[in-house]
C-alpha cells in the first residue's frame, strides 16, 4: 500500500484509536503498553498544557507553546487536533504515524473524543476502541484517587466525561478498563489481529 488508510482489502487497520471518558485510564493503559509492548508505536501529541512532574519532552508529549502549535496547524503538520476540557490544545503529529504504518507498524493514538471522530471522518479504515470504567462511580473514585485536579477542574472532567461515556456506540470495540494489564493486553490482541 502507498499511502495511510489505503491497506488492501481485508489488511490490518492503518491505526488504532484509544479513546474513552476523562480518567478512564487511557494514559495508563498506554503507557502500560510502551512499558510492555515496544511492537506497538504509540503516537507522541503535541501539547500546550504545560508539562507534570516527570513528563518527558518527546516521550509523553511533545510541549509547544501557543505559537508553535498555531504553526503546526498552518502547516497542516497534524492529522487531528481538539481542545480538550476547554483549556489546553492537542494534536497528534502527522509525520510519525503515516512513517509507522508505511512500516506496517502497529500503531496506537491516544486521543480524546473528539479527535477519535477526527480519525474516523478523515480515515474510516482506522480502528476506533473506547475504553470503558467498570462503573461511573469507578470513574469518579479515579478522578478524585490521582489528584491532579482542582476541585473546579474534576467537575468540569465529569460533565465531559457524561458526554463522552454516552460516545461508546460510535466505537468499533469497547474495553472495560478493570485491570490496567488485562485492559492493555486485549488492546494489544486486537492489534495485533
Ligand atoms: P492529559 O492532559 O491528562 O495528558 O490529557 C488530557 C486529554 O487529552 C486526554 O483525554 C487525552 O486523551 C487527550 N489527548 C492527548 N493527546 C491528544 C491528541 O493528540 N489529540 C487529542 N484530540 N486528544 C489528545
Amino acid at each position: 500500500r502507498d499511502r495511510l488508510g489505503s491497506a488492501p482489502e481485508g489488511g490490518r487497520p492503518p491505526l488504532t484509536v484509544l479513546a474513552g471518558p476523562t480518567a478512564v485510564g487511557k494514559g495508563t493503559v498506554a503507557a502500560y503498553i510502551r512499558d510492555h509492548f515496544p511492537e506497538v508505536r504509540l503516537s507522541v501529541s503535541a501539547t500546550t498544557r504545560r508539562p507534570r512532574p516527570g513528563e518527558i519532552e518527546g516521550e509523553h508529549y511533545y510541549f509547544v507553546d501557543d505559537e508553535g502549535f498555531d504553526r503546526m496547524l498552518a502547516s497542516d503538520e497534524l492529522l487531528e487536533w481538539a481542545t480538550v476540557h476547554n483549556q489546553s490544545r492537542y494534536g497528534t503529529p502527522r509525520g510519525p504515524v503515516d512513517q509507522a504504518a508505511e512500516n506496517g507498524d502497529l500503531v496506537l493514538l491516544e486521543i480524546d473524543l473528539q479527535g477519535a471522530r477526527q480519525v474516523r471522518a478523515s480515515m474510516p479504515e482506522a480502528r476506533l476502541v473506547f475504553l470503558a470504567p467498570p462503573s461511573w462511580d469507578e470513574l469518579v473514585n479515579r478522578l478524585v484517587g490521582r489528584g491532579t485536579e482542582d476541585e473546579a477542574e474534576r467537575a468540569r472532567r465529569l460533565e465531559t466525561a457524561k458526554v463522552e461515556l454516552a460516545a461508546a456506540e460510535e466505537f468499533d470495540e469497547i474495553i472495560v478498563n478493570d485491570e490496567v494489564p488485562r485492559a492493555a493486553l486485549r488492546l494489544v490482541e486486537l492489534m495485533r489481529g
